[in-house]
C-alpha cells in the first residue's frame, strides 16, 4: 500500500503515534501542528489524504476544510476529520463543509486505518490495491512484478518504484520535483537528470515491440502516464 497523508493536528503524541505507523504501513506522512501553517505545507506536499484535527490552536477544522474546498487542486482531496467527544451536534456542520469521514478520540490505529483505507478505496481505488493497472499495464505489489499485455517485464527497484507511483495517479502530469520526493523521499541529491535516465530506462522496459507508448514527457512539465 501506498499514498501520501498530511495530518493537521495540534497534540504531538497523536502525530507522533499516526504518523509512526502510517509510515510502516508504506504511506509517506508529512504533518502540522496548527492550522495556518499546515495549509501552506498540504498544498506544498500534495496529499492523498488528510487527516485533520477538529480544535486547533488558530483555524478550527471546518475552516481549514472549507479553505482546501475553494482550491481546483484540492476540491476533492479526502479529508477525516478527528473529533473529541461531545462534538456530535458539531459533526453535522461538518458534514456540510465537505468532510468525508469522522473519527472520535481516543482511537485505535487499526479503527484509523480502515477509515482510511475505505475513503481511498472512494476516492482513488488504486492506492490500496495490490494490484496497479493501467490500460494493459499490471503491476503487482506483492510479488514485485510488472505485466504488460500478459508478458512480464524486468525491471529495476527505481523503475519499479517510478512506475508503482505513475499508477497511482495516471493521467497526472508530475514535475522532477515531485516524482523526487515521492520516489527518492530521502535523498535530496539527487539530481533532475537523474530522474531523466530512470524514466528513460523505464520507458524503454514498458514499451514493447508494437504496444502504444505509455509515458507522456510534458515539455518544461515533467511525466505522465499517458
Ligand atoms: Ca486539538
Amino acid at each position: 500500500m501506498n499514498g501520501k497523508i498530511f495530518i493537521i493536528e495540534d497534540e504531538p503524541s497523536i502525530i507522533q503515534l499516526v504518523q509512526h505507523n502510517l509510515e510502516k504501513n508504506g504511506f509517506l506522512v508529512s504533518s502540522s501542528l496548527n492550522g495556518n501553517d499546515g495549509l501552506k505545507e498540504l498544498k506544498k506536499f500534495q496529499p492523498d489524504l488528510l487527516l485533520l484535527d477538529w480544535m486547533l490552536p488558530d483555524l478550527s477544522g471546518i475552516e481549514i476544510c472549507k479553505n482546501i474546498r475553494k482550491d481546483n487542486n484540492f476540491k476533492n482531496l479526502p479529508v477525516i476529520m478527528l473529533t473529541a467527544k461531545g462534538e456530535e451536534e458539531d459533526k453535522i456542520k461538518g458534514l456540510d463543509s465537505g468532510v468525508d469521514d469522522y473519527l472520535t478520540k481516543p482511537f485505535s490505529f487499526n479503527e484509523l486505518m480502515a477509515r482510511i483505507k475505505a475513503v481511498l478505496r472512494r476516492s482513488n481505488p488504486n492506492t490500496v490495491s495490490d494490484n496497479l493497472k493501467f490500460d494493459d499495464l499490471m503491476l503487482d505489489r506483492i510479488e514485485k512484478r510488472v505485466f504488460r499485455d500478459g508478458q512480464e517485464i524486468k525491471l529495476g527497484p527505481t523503475e519499479f518504484r517510478l512506475l508503482e507511483f505513475f499508477l497511482t495517479n495516471p493521467k497526472r502530469v508530475y514535475s522532477r520535483d515531485q516524482i523526487l520526493e515521492s520516489v527518492w523521499p530521502n535523498n535530496v541529491n539527487v539530481e533532475s537528470r537523474t530522474i531523466d535516465v530512470h524514466i528513460r530506462r523505464l520507458r524503454q522496459s514498458v514499451n514493447l515491440k508494437n504496444k502504444k507508448e505509455l509515458i507522456r514527457t510534458v515539455r518544461s512539465s515533467g511525466y505522465s502516464l499517458i
